[in-house]
């Protein structure tokens, strides 16, 4: 059936016991189990079921199988954060002394991830333009394992060709390519389709929707999530907890509707943006002159609602902007439906150096957009009174 109708149906759970429309939550640590027998064969994986809700909850499984059947892939895994999707992912890929490529633009934390934790581990890196499968070919070493890919990748929005990478993968079997997807959401974008090993979600954003909970999802071959469920989830401890599963199991039912309003509304404010007097620049892919444009049109079915904004008149301008906003929230976080305003350099991309921000464009005069499902024009109107009060 259309996904508008999966995010709904697919995957539901109805429960047994009361018939309840909408699934409940299974606030339970642990399972009571019928007989030492079959205590011992669950415990052993030999039985499927649920024994103890660090290695599986009903709440946390009805999540993950609603996530893979809309990634199509053959299974997933919930986390308690995106970090905790990317870590799980990452280290149950990598050993010590591999060596990882990843994009230069990525969120934060992730960059710290592999520049500050994973190097202590012996993990060797380059970072690379992954708009550029050469450049990442021509990065390849004897040791490689990894190619970590955000598209869109947070906060310029720069797209990488998921299915050009992974063909140019293809020649090197032991490499596996990983998509952070979050700006997507498997509504706008599935990874895993177009040739990557691995896609991981931040679901704290457009999987929930409501900016009420902090989850992230892992979805790949049952091979790599067995994996990722034990040993690496099972002893890192990040697991999603039933009522965030609940959260989002709920959030999901309007994905569809929210991700088309999500790129409708985005689209007119980046046009209104992009000839606005105090803007230089405006960074989104549905604006044909950006350069992902033509790849985003291939392997997405929209252009998302996130941007940024090179406001003219550098930090000074920036403080205006968001001190002023009244529709938008100043809050970083993003693909809630209401509308949020951060600067990059300072919140979300403070893990790197001036010099490294610079080069690849987050510069200090950068707002990031989210755009909410509000009405438009009060968004247009909102973020044009703020941008006319920078003194010129
Ligand atoms: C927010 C975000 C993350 C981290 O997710 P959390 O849920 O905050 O841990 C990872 N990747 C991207 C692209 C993000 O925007």
């Amino acid at each position: 059936m259309s996904i508008a109708t999966d995010v709904i149906h697919a995957k539901r759970y109805v429960d047994p016991t009361t018939g309840s429309h909408v699934t409940p939550i299974y606030q339970t640590s642990t399972f009571i189990l019928p007989d030492f027998d079959e205590a011992v064969r669950l415990n052993q994986n030999i039985d499927q079921g649920f024994v103890y809700s660090r290695f599986g909850n009903p709440s946390v499984r009805e999540f993950e199988e609603k996530i893979a059947y809309l990634e199509k892939t053959e299974d997933a895994l919930g986390t308690a954060s995106g970090l905790g999707a990317i870590s799980t992912a990452v280290m149950s890929l990598i050993k010590q002394g591999d060596h990882i490529i990843f994009g230069d633009v990525i969120y934060g934390c992730t960059f710290a991830l592999f520049t500050k934790i994973l190097p202590s581990f012996g993990v060797e890196y380059s970072i690379v333009d992954t708009t550029d499968t050469e450049a990442i070919e021509k990065a390849i070493k004897p040791n490689t394992t990894l190619v970590y890919v955000e598209t869109p990748a947070n906060p310029t929005l720069k797209i990488s060709d998921i299915q050009e990478i992974s063909t140019m993968l293809k020649k090197y079997e032991k490499i596996k390519l990983v998509v952070d997807s979050t700006f997507a959401s498997p509504y706008l974008q599935n990874a895993v389709e177009l040739g990557a090993d691995v896609v991981v979600h931040s679901a704290t954003k457009y999987i929930s929707g409501h900016g009420n909970v902090t989850a992230g999802v892992i979805a790949s071959s049952k091979e790599i999530i067995d994996r990722c469920r034990m040993p690496f989830l099972q002893c890192f401890g990040a697991v999603l907890d039933p009522f965030g599963a609940w959260q989002l199991v709920n959030g999901l039912k309007t994905l569809a509707v929210r991700m088309d309003k999500h790129c409708e509304n985005a689209m007119k404010v980046a046009k209104f943006l992009e000839s606005h007097p105090m803007v230089d620049k405006v960074y989104y892919p549905g604006l044909p002159d950006n350069p992902g444009y033509e790849v985003a049109k291939k392997q997405m079915k929209g252009f998302g609602g996130m941007m940024s904004v090179d406001i003219k008149g550098g930090i000074d301008a920036v403080r205006t902007v968001m001190n002023n906003v009244k529709v938008f929230s100043l809050a970083t976080s993003l693909g809630n439906v209401d509308s949020l305003i951060q600067h990059s350099p300072s919140m979300s991309h403070f893990d790197m150096t001036p010099e490294q921000r610079h080069a690849v464009s987050i510069f200090d005069g950068q707002v990031r957009l989210s755009i909410g499902i509000e009405d438009a024009d009060d968004l247009i109107a909102d973020i044009d009174q703020a941008l006319n009060l920078i003194k010129k």
